[in-house]
């Protein structure tokens, strides 16, 4: 069984290699900041000095660090992560983990999920490792710590590792100074790299790219270690290619819109996406209007499509930030009033389509027709841009228990029924494929199709867990 409080980790990570010095840390200060999306528990900066010097702490970015701590951090080689989890967040589980080898520290930052992890420390234990954390980041540092130990050398101990990891990784590394990307042989979870002026950056999404004014090189290959150097980028295919299998939810939910993942730009896939669903799910109505923010990009499409004019009709207070876990449904109601508000002047008499990327247990989509049907919307009609989802995803994205989904075991007229809509419509599968423009063998649809693209130890458990509220 999984650890009861394991995080689950959507992550964003980034490494670069810069020419000047003083350069490195505020570079990936920006890049985290691009990447804050990916997560907002924790943040982390590690740079090689004479030693790693590593600053990491619970908050956002900009929580987390100031001219002041920035300042300290000095080198030309760096690492940086931003973490995501849920409620069961602690100081210590912040990254970049950071451990001593035989040869010189080792810095690590993870975003993925690594579903063999039991088995692994079931044998570093043997080995004699403590675990202090039990982390998944503390077990790939041990093995490439035990590695380096008998062999000397960093390359065949990140071989090693990736013989031994199953599940999803991207992971940046720092070494004596020498900067790594790596990702796993499905390509699960995205990675690109760059080049800038004065040197490489490798990161999560183009996004941290973009911020740096660096040119995007190319993603990653599934089952590639690249190395940054100053010279230029060292490209090893360490294991075997498997099939490939991107997450589909990075380009529905996940990734920026302004991000290119895999040569697509993530507001052309969901505008796509949009305009699909209208095909699927067409509807007489006089407004399209965005859940936002994460709707929107898909409202933009189904309402070119529809030709029905969008507007702003929900008005989100910017301002909120993360809510805090709410413990009952009451303040849960009050926290989604709290952020998105509809403006009865434009919605009221109209027959509205509200459009959202996804429902996951069905909060948001249900609060929202109620304040839409209050505000006096004569009709009121869904559309999602993802399928159903009906599955756990246990690579990297945060739903866990089937019977949290709102779409579990029921047919769309139940759906409806819950939201209390006119009528919901969801993309198909192939749809969201087909707007993706990646061919389906090479996405993992687990979610929404219950076939996962690799064995998964725990569910044969099908484990019992509360799914986490979520933000938007
Ligand atoms: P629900 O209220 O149905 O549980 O959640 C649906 C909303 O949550 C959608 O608006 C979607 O944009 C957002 N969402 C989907 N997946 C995630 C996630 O993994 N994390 C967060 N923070 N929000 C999510
Ligand atoms: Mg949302």
């Amino acid at each position: 069984m999984p650890d009861a409080d394991k995080p689950r980790e959507k992550c964003g990570v980034v490494g670069i290699i810069s020419e000047n010095g003083s350069h490195a840390p505020s570079y990936l200060y920006f890049a985290l900041r691009a990447l804050q999306h990916r997560g907002q528990e924790s943040a982390g900066i590690a740079v090689q000095g004479k030693n790693i010097k590593c600053i990491k702490h619970l908050g956002l970015v900009s929580d987390v660090f100031n001219t002041k701590n920035l300042n300290k951090l000095k080198g030309k080689a760096g690492i940086g992560h931003v973490y995501y989890s849920q409620k069961l967040s602690k100081p210590e589980n912040a990254q970049p983990h950071v451990i001593p080898t035989a040869i010189g520290e080792i810095a690590l930052a993870h975003n993925g999920v690594i579903v063999n992890t039991e088995e692994l420390k079931r044998e570093l234990r043997i080995r004699g490792h403590v675990f202090l954390k039990g982390a998944e980041e503390e077990a790939m540092a041990y093995i490439l710590a035990d590695e380096i130990q008998r062999s000397d050398d960093i390359l065949k101990a990140i071989k090693v590792l990736m013989r031994k990891l199953n599940g999803s990784y991207c992971l940046t590394l720092l070494h004596n100074g020498r900067v790594f990307g790596i990702r796993d042989p499905y390509g699960i979870r995205p990675l690109c790299l760059g080049e800038m002026k004065d040197g490489f950056v490798v990161a999560s999404e183009s996004v941290a790219l973009d911020v740096l004014n660096a040119k995007v090189l190319r993603d990653v290959e599934c089952g590639e270690v690249v190395e940054l150097t100053r010279e230029g980028v060292v490209s090893r295919q360490m294991v075997k290619k498997s099939h490939k299998a991107h997450c589909f939810f990075e380009y529905v939910y996940f990734a920026r819109a302004d991000s290119v993942l895999e040569g697509r730009n993530i507001y052309e896939v969901r505008q796509r996406a949009g305009a699909r669903c209208a095909e699927e799910h067409p509807v007489d109505a006089d407004l399209v209007i965005p859940i936002p923010d994460s709707g929107r990009s898909h409202a933009y499409g189904f309402s070119h499509k529809m030709n029905v004019p969008v507007i702003e009709g929900l008005m989100k207070n910017r301002y909120i930030g993360r809510t805090f876990i709410m413990p009952d449904q009451k303040s849960r109601d009050i926290s989604i009033r709290e952020k998105v508000n509809p403006i009865p002047d434009v919605i009221r008499g109209k027959r509205v389509v509200l459009v959202d990327d996804s429902i996951v247990r069905g909060t948001t989509i249900t609060r929202i027709v109620q304040a839409v049907r209050d505000a006096g919307a004569k009709e009121i009609h869904v559309r999602i841009g993802s399928p159903p989802l009906i599955a756990p995803c246990y690579l990297g994205i945060d739903m866990e228990n089937r019977e949290q989904f709102l779409a579990n075991e029921k047919t769309i007229e139940e759906i409806r029924a819950e939201t209390t809509a006119d009528s919901v419509g969801y993309i198909s599968v192939d749809g969201v494929v087909d707007a993706i423009g990646i061919p389906k063998e090479d996405l993992c649809l687990g979610c929404v199709t219950d076939k996962y693209p690799l064995d998964i130890p725990c569910e044969m458990h099908r484990f019992q867990k509360t799914l986490p509220d979520y933000e938007e």
